[in-house]
């Protein structure tokens, strides 16, 4: 094993007193922490914002007269003292959750794989719902003290930066990520090399280095491509995120699986146990059926054991979101490594075949992930269902519900999407050491202990903060001179900080259909610009740069958005990341969701709005058809047909939008008024909301739950072939 060098590319040049922020800026603790970016804030506020709340660039360039002023501030020594020994005492704690569960279990390992990673809006190496899935998975993680390691890439451009233009066509515009400003960790060996992998594609090796990123006490290794070793083609491979072109997306994930087994070898791990989040890393299945091959093993041997520690969990019903290969891609890349497990050509591809509808075959990811893994789930109870009907035919001997693939529900990470003020109101109400015990239904009882006017001051005060927060968006984005007035008021400029408003963010894939709401123009005109009760709606997300008709999607909303009859009460916000959804999550008073059922595997962003006591209006599916209880919130349709034609569908969906919107939702914001003028029944409702769905919908229930049904077992199956193999 070589010695590792950790190197940080940035040196900062910080008093002395307060150097250690400069430790705070790499390990991104500090995202889930407020404090710790009030403290950043306290520097240089308008920095802070400049930068995009990226540490390490703010303390990269700050004034070093503010910095000598922060050292002569008392308050903000204290502040930063308690928050360090707040830090040192959460990196060296001993008295986790896991070591109390598990003390047996310490010297174990998880492996996480997956493509991305959302964990903060400056790190942009996420696209959607399933990178924030994996961020927050890291953070609770770290938080309970599971020792995991993860893998994925760093990209050489961010998901794309999104403009909108006048007639509302969704442009895309790669950004490169500047890996300086990232705080992203050089991995070298003792002669000060870069630490670097490598897989064979046909005919040549590709090389990759491994950045370490800190995420708590969790480390994420990020590889990457584009070095000098590699020909101009293999440089683009960790390009970006989703790319279509088929080859270079094979040997992106061939790159990711078999890859990212290498790295972790490399760097010394062995893991007992592996997650493959979605069938993107499935190729580490074959990565290490070849270690115990190379030892002597047969394939079926080989095979057998590693399925006893892969987990996997599907993400998605949809087929565009399931990775398939064409066979002739598969012999291009896989003639190698089939020869190598011992297989032919034809054992190889049955393994992983699926039938498409022209006749002919294709090697699918989910089919390699889920046969060779003992631990298969799916994330929410009717994504389950729907995904053991959907792999039937994988064990025909099975009845449909006795297919083994179980269900465990997203959850988000609490304090990444809590507001903070909200979560004052936590501390103050439900006990200053509440986020010990956020999976637990005693605690949220407590809710009621908050006084219904505090409550509302701070919910109106995060609507406030979201609009303010458009109409400055706005005015950047006049002052640019680079865009149409009208698309000044599509902004959300005229948004007014007092009306009902409705958010709907998302990426913009069809079956979420954003579209929905203006099947009845005239009914939500009518709706929308009552006088006496308006409602405004603000829409944000991007589409994936290849899918024409999410564009489209876009640009029927963003027609609707600019149509003045609406008197700028519709608005988009463009470039949807998380810095906006932390606004809109926090700030809007209803969460709409109108996904075509049961397409929407579970969703998350409605889990992060309940919890800061936004409403979700939304259609039965997902995560919402558990956590709607008929007070938390509104049901958009009925739990009944899930065959109903997409038509009547539709229909029916809207009409029941359009009714619980006028005749329950907007009455009992604007009407229902106690003598304070206090909406009590509405605070009541946001009450029962937090009550019901903020600890069951967390990443802590969530995580928990992995580690207890599959993690704890696949660690079991793992030590037991471990102490065979010694024995
Ligand atoms: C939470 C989140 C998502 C996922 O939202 P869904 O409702 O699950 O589709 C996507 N993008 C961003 C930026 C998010 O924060």
């Amino acid at each position: 094993m070589t010695e590792i060098v950790r190197e940080k590319p940035v040196k900062f040049s910080l008093p002395r007193r307060i150097k250690r922020l400069g430790e705070l800026a790499y390990n991104l603790w500090w995202v889930w922490h407020p404090e710790v970016q009030r403290l950043f804030k306290e520097i240089d506020a308008l920095l802070w914002e400049q930068t995009y709340h990226n540490p390490i660039v703010f303390l990269r360039d700050v004034d070093r007269a503010r910095l000598n002023a922060a050292t002569n501030d008392r308050y903000f020594l204290d502040k930063y003292d308690r928050i360090l020994r707040e830090f040192d005492r959460y990196m060296n704690e001993k008295d986790t959750w896991f070591n109390d569960q598990y003390p047996d279990l310490k010297d174990e390992l998880m492996a996480y794989f997956s493509f991305e990673f959302g964990l903060h809006e400056s790190l942009m190496v996420y696209a959607g719902g399933l990178g924030i899935l994996s961020g927050d998975h890291l953070k609770e993680s770290s938080d309970l003290g599971i020792p995991l390691v993860a893998v994925g890439f760093v990209y050489t451009y961010g998901y794309f930066s999104q403009r909108i233009t006048e007639d509302g066509w969704q442009e895309a515009h790669n950004v490169p990520i500047d890996f300086d400003a990232m705080p992203l960790i050089r991995l070298l060996d003792e002669n000060g090399e870069p630490i670097k992998i490598a897989i064979e594609l046909p005919g040549r090796k590709v090389h990759a280095r491994i950045y370490e990123l800190d995420v708590g006490r969790v480390k994420l290794y990020l590889l990457h491509t584009n070095i000098p070793e590699n020909d101009p083609n293999d440089r683009q491979l960790t390009d970006r995120l989703y790319i279509s072109d088929l080859e270079l997306r094979i040997s992106q994930e061939i790159l990711l699986g078999m890859g990212g087994v290498r790295a972790l070898r490399a760097l010394g791990y062995q893991p007992t146990a592996w997650h493959m989040n979605e069938g993107h890393s499935a190729f580490l299945t074959l990565e290490r059926a070849l270690e115990y091959v190379r030892k002597g093993m047969s394939f079926d041997e080989a095979s057998a054991i590693i399925k006893k520690t892969n987990i996997f969990t599907t993400h998605t019903p949809v087929p565009a979101g399931n990775d398939e290969f064409p066979l002739w891609l598969i012999d291009k890349y896989f003639a190698q490594t089939w020869a190598e497990l011992g297989l032919t050509r034809d054992e190889f591809i049955e393994m992983a075949k699926i039938k498409q509808s022209w006749g002919g075959d294709a090697f699918s990811m989910p089919i390699l992930a889920l046969k060779l893994s003992e631990f298969r789930n799916g994330v929410s109870e009717l994504h389950g269902k729907v995904a053991r009907e959907m792999w039937n035919f994988l064990w025909p001997e099975k009845e449909a519900e006795d297919v083994p693939i179980g269900h465990i529900t997203n959850g988000i990470h609490t304090e990444t999407w809590l507001a903070r003020r909200i979560g004052i109101l936590f501390s103050r109400y439900l006990g200053a050491d509440w986020a010990d015990h956020l999976d637990e239904a005693e605690l949220w009882a407590q809710i009621e202990n908050i006084p219904d006017d505090e409550l509302w001051r701070v919910r109106r005060h995060l609507k406030r903060k979201l609009i303010l927060n458009i109409i400055d968006r706005g005015r950047e984005k006049w002052k640019s001179n680079q865009i149409h007035p009208v698309q000044t008021i599509a902004s959300g400029v005229l948004m007014d900080p007092y009306a009902l408003t409705i958010g709907f963010a998302r990426r913009f894939a069809t079956y979420k259909r954003a579209n929905l709401i203006f099947r009845d123009y005239d009914r939500l005109l009518r709706i929308v610009t009552n006088a006496r009760m308006p409602v405004q709606f603000i829409f944000a997300g991007k589409a994936h740069p290849a899918d024409e008709p999410g564009k489209q999607m876009i640009q029927d909303v963003y027609r609707a958005v600019k149509d003045a009859r609406f008197g700028g009460r519709l608005a988009f916000l463009e470039d949807y990341d998380m810095n906006i959804a932390r606004y809109l999550v926090q700030g809007v008073d209803v969460w709409l969701n109108t996904p075509r059922r049961p397409r929407e595997a579970s969703g998350t962003s409605g889990m992060k709005a309940a919890l800061n006591g936004v409403l979700n209006f939304s259609v039965l599916d997902g995560w919402w058809r558990e956590g709607y209880n008929g007070r938390n919130g509104w049901a958009i349709g009925e739990d009944l047909d899930l065959e109903a034609e997409p038509e009547a569908q539709d229909e029916a969906d809207a009409r029941s939008f359009y009714d619980t919107l006028e005749n329950e939702i907007v009455p009992l914001y604007y009407e229902q008024r106690s003598a304070d003028n206090l909406p009590a029944e509405w605070i009541a409702r946001i009450k029962e909301n937090i009550r019901t769905l903020a600890g069951t919908f967390s990443m802590r229930r969530m995580v928990t739950e992995y580690m207890t049904r599959l993690y704890e077992p696949a660690i079991h199956n793992g030590i037991e072939e471990r102490n065979g193999d010694e024995g």
